[in-house]
């Protein structure tokens, strides 16, 4: 089926993928050059040439592959990767049988023991995200294993493949079985969101924020002014919303947020009198409300890991006390700042460390009430825990 080929680890490698390390680094082997096919399957040797595990090559920014498996038995082909599919959707068998949230990951990369493959599920459509052409090459495989454990209506693809793991715009991410509506409404912890499976990269809704939209709408929101920045398709807003906010304030540099957040609030039945969508830089933003001296209950900080817009560069691990401190200043007295970042480049301590050191500089003190991680369907290996990129903290500014 593909080529096998077999490479020596590194001394100082080997102990760890023993242990149960799945992501095989360029550093970890000792020569790579007989391996030139993506998707060639690798067979990893300790320097005394003992078996240690098998994956396949795949270069992404992460590195060069992902181990399939630590049985030097064991076969990478179609019922490999239906054993795999049938433990993931055995592990998340609550979801299937929410009625209330038809929206879910699936299949979690390595975390379900395939790393470079994400599969997510909308109401009866599966959407399979590759993150290496190496996995793309196992398309044919997976697919087959995906049709002998679900019924599907339809089924989409993502591909993520360039150097940076950004999407691949072809136009037509649809693969098989009946196309879905556009746009599909799912439904979250009871409230509906509309998706577009064949939109271009993002396709409306954020899943692993599913925990943390829920907290605010449940037991934060009532009766509170909101600003939700960076805020795309406004999700953290309609949250809100239904959870008896006062008001909502969405703003986000993207002109689709406009139409987009828009859509959302109606399919929810949420009236738009009460709720204001901005289209602006956010940092411009945070000039305007502070010469207004706007204040809310509730602000909402979720930027992207990096972003470059005309008139500034924002890289969270650099930059998120700076933003931190711009938000605490038009926040009220009281007031709860949901702070997240997806960048995997720092952990939860130092996130901690960050919204310590703005608080520090502004002298005011604050309270952590809430924390939120990757939720259970973004399931994360023991071993591989640095892939748990989701950092959330519900920051009280105390009176
Ligand atoms: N919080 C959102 C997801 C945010 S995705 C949710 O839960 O659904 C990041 C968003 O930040 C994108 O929509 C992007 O358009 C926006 N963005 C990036 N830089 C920005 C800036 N400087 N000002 C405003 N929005 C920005």
């Amino acid at each position: 089926m593909f080529d096998e080929i077999n490479l020596t680890l590194r001394p100082e490698f080997s102990q760890k993928f023993k242990d149960g390390y799945p992501l095989i680094s360029k550093e970890s082997v000792l020569d790579w050059s007989e391996v030139l096919h993506e998707g060639a399957l690798l067979n990893l040797h300790d320097a005394q040439n003992n078996f240690v595990a098998k994956g396949y090559y795949g270069v992404q920014n992460k590195g060069f592959g992902w181990v399939l498996s630590w049985d030097e038995k064991e076969k990478i082909d179609v019922n490999y990767f239906v054993k795999k599919i049938k433990d993931a959707i055995e592990y998340r068998k609550e979801f299937f049988e929410n009625e209330e949230t038809t929206a879910f990951r699936v299949f979690n990369g390595e975390g379900d023991g395939v790393g470079g493959l994400s599969i997510d599920y909308f109401d009866g459509y599966y959407l399979l995200t590759w993150y290496s052409l190496g996995v793309y090459e196992l398309k044919s495989e997976i697919l087959q294993a995906l049709k002998q454990c679900v019924e599907y209506k339809g089924v989409y693809q993502k591909k993520r493949f360039d150097a940076k793991g950004k999407y691949l715009d072809e136009n037509d991410d649809f693969v098989c079985g009946e196309k879905a509506p556009e746009p599909l409404i799912i439904k979250e912890n009871g409230a509906n969101f509309a998706i577009y499976l064949d939109d271009g990269a993002m396709v409306g809704v954020f899943l692993d924020q599913r925990e943390v939209r829920k907290t605010i709408r449940d037991k934060y929101a009532k009766g509170k002014t909101v600003l939700n920045t960076f805020s795309y398709t406004g999700a953290f807003s309609v949250f809100a919303a239904l959870g008896g906010a006062k008001e909502t304030t969405s703003v986000d540099l993207a002109k689709r947020s406009l139409p987009k957040t828009r859509e959302q609030f109606s399919i929810n039945e949420i009236n738009l009198a009460k709720q204001t969508i901005i289209v602006e830089d956010v940092f411009n933003y945070f000039k305007y409300a502070v010469r207004k001296k706007a204040l809310f209950d509730i602000v909402v900080v979720d930027p992207p890991s990096f972003a470059r817009s005309k008139k500034h560069t924002f890289s969270a691990n650099k930059d998120y006390v700076k933003l931190l401190k711009e938000v605490i200043q038009i926040t009220n007295a009281g007031g709860v700042i949901v702070a997240s970042t997806n960048s995997a480049n720092f952990s939860m301590m130092t996130f901690r460390d960050f919204v310590n050191a703005a608080f520090k500089e502004l002298k005011i003190k604050y309270k952590i009430e809430e924390r939120f991680s990757l939720p259970k369907d973004f399931k994360v290996l023991e071993n591989f825990k640095e892939s748990d990129y989701l950092k959330v903290l519900f920051i009280r500014k105390v009176i």
